[in-house]
């Protein structure tokens, strides 16, 4: 079997073409426009890239930009009061704060001030609760990311034995309950899982968000297994991803490349979750 390759620029090229569209329509119908406020902290090289990247994507699709940008030294109690300020600021409907925060300041404290409702990473406590409940809220970005693509290849979910490597807060957790909420029979993996090779080997639908390049052969998948690597390595090689791209696609039905897979459709997400934001503030779903 050689397996179909997942092409997340092109699902994530579509995601934004459709945002682009609800705020246009937004504009006509309700005279307003979504605002997105990013907040940097400090002068980090990589997230400067990241922030960079999130507003050009925002501009792009029409997207109000109300980034902040504090520097350092700044305490605790100043992006507080920055964060509250875009609480209240009715043109802001999302609020994301670069992460990590320099050392000194509290990135954990800072994100659970940000209003659920404007939280487009959906990394507040109340939006992690608000998806274990299965309540209406925003989701975070990648994991939505991951569940798009699926859809996009028309995997079924229904009764499907998923399994996730990782349970980290940002990817590994909201997967799994995103894949649970779409009645998957969900399995999570982490460091300490025994025979992790026999457990991957189960899954219709195998998700590897653990960090570790290639670290996923041919051994862990079931043939005509859809398989999503959201794992981004920086090695001497270049970019590797979770999973062992050549022999696993010998193998599954489906698989997303590093890079060009699940990388693209995270910002496709933000704007997505930016828009959503902006309707329920509006009062619409
Ligand atoms: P993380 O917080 O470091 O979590 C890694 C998870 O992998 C942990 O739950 C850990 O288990 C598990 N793990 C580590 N070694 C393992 C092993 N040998 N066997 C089984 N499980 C193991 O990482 P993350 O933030 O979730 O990110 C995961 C990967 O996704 C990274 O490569 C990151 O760069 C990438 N990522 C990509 C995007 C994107 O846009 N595509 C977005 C976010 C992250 P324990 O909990 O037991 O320690």
């Amino acid at each position: 079997m050689t397996a179909t390759i997942i092409d997340g620029k092109e699902v994530a090229a579509r995601v934004r073409a459709e945002v682009a569209r609800d705020v246009l329509e937004m504009r006509e119908r309700a005279g307003r426009v979504p605002g997105l406020a990013t907040i940097l902290v400090g002068d980090d090289p990589a997230s400067e890239v990241y922030v960079r990247g999130k507003r050009k994507a925002s501009a792009e699709v029409g997207i109000t930009d109300h980034h902040q940008h504090l520097p350092a030294d700044s305490s605790q109690h100043d992006v507080v009061a920055v964060i509250e300020a875009c609480n209240r600021n009715p043109d802001v409907s999302g609020i994301l704060l670069q992460l990590p925060v320099p050392e000194g300041l509290n990135g954990k404290a800072l994100t659970a001030m940000i209003s659920a409702d404007k939280d487009v990473d959906g990394l507040t406590h109340v939006s992690a609760g608000r998806l274990m409940q299965g309540a209406p809220g925003l989701r975070p970005c990648t994991p939505l990311g991951v569940i798009e693509l699926l859809d996009t290849y028309s995997v079924a979910l229904e009764g499907a034995e998923a399994v996730v490597v990782g349970r980290s807060d940002l990817v590994g957790k909201p997967v799994a309950f995103l894949l649970l909420e779409r009645n998957a029979t969900v399995t999570m993996c982490h460091s300490r899982t025994k025979d992790l090779a026999g457990v991957c080997a189960r899954a219709d639908v195998l998700v590897a968000a653990i960090g570790r390049p290639e670290m996923i052969g041919r051994d862990y998948v079931k043939p005509g297994a859809a398989v999503i690597d959201v794992g981004i390595n920086r090695t001497d090689a270049g970019l590797e991803g979770d999973v062992q791209f050549d022999a696993v696609a010998e193998r599954a039905a489906l698989i997303t490349p590093v890079p060009g897979g699940v990388g693209p459709m995270t910002i496709a997400m933000l704007l997505r979750n930016t828009v959503t934001a902006a309707k329920l503030a509006g009062g619409e779903n």
